[in-house]
């Protein structure tokens, strides 16, 4: 509307957004991120690409439907600022409009849709002391990118091992942090409310595979439950 773009720009003016990417003013009808970085984004295309690199790392450890991821995350360019920004900034909006933008691509891609999104957690400890779980903000992006009305589940799953930061472990060491901690909270009700269903887990950058895996361990035993993952950044393996 005419009224909300005039509020932009005079925002803009006051207060002059840049881009999550390249740190450039962002122009008024831009979101988060210009459209140059926009247009250059590293896409994966990995929800219309069976077998894609995401799933093989996955493939012998887990029974995983299909996992998904919407850009590369790579030390060589600046859209790992965009996951930094969600998770230390507190932008939870950006994990949001991401969320979406991998939802409307399965969309088009007619990826099978699930029945339920469910947000890796973090430990009640952690959350508290951030104030939010960026893979919340992602799911329900994720959630409103397919069209709408697939619910987010937080509670269900639950972690139960409050560990140190991931991001200066070692590959192996985090292993041995993720394995495990995950649990389902209330059993009974998880199995009524998941047996069944096509359960897709959400968290905001997939590396090893250790999360998703230990996420699918906990899950597993659910009568019936299909399960796909959905990550924001894939880290792919140098080489
Ligand atoms: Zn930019």
């Amino acid at each position: 509307m005419d009224w909300q773009r005039g509020l932009q720009e005079l925002a803009d003016m006051v207060w002059p957004r840049r881009c999550g990417v390249c740190g450039g003013f962002l122009r008024t009808e831009e979101r988060y991120v210009c459209a140059e970085c926009l247009k250059d984004m590293p896409l994966t295309y990995f929800w219309s690409w069976r077998g894609n690199p995401a799933e093989q790392i996955l493939w012998a450890r887990t029974y995983l439907m299909g996992v998904v991821s919407l850009f590369y995350y790579s030390r060589d360019n600046d859209y790992k600022e965009l996951l930094h920004s969600v998770k230390y900034s507190g932008n939870v909006a950006v994990g949001r409009w991401l969320g979406r933008m991998l939802g409307e691509k399965m969309c088009e891609a007619s990826y099978p849709l699930p029945d339920v999104i469910i947000p890796v957690p973090l430990h009640w400890r952690r959350k508290w002391k951030r104030g939010y779980n960026q893979a919340e903000a992602i799911a329900r992006g994720i959630s409103e990118g397919l069209s709408g009305d697939i619910p987010v589940l937080t509670g269900i799953l639950q972690r139960t091992r409050y560990s140190t930061s991931q991001t200066r472990m070692s590959v192996g060491s985090k292993w041995e942090n993720v394995s495990g901690a995950f649990v389902i909270g209330n059993k009974k009700s998880a199995a009524e409310r998941l047996s069944g269903r096509h359960v897709l887990l959400v968290d905001d950058v997939l590396t090893t595979g250790a999360t998703a895996e230990a996420c699918w361990d906990a899950v597993r035993d659910i009568p019936d439950i299909r399960v796909s993952y959905a990550s924001i950044a894939f880290v792919a393996k140098p080489g």
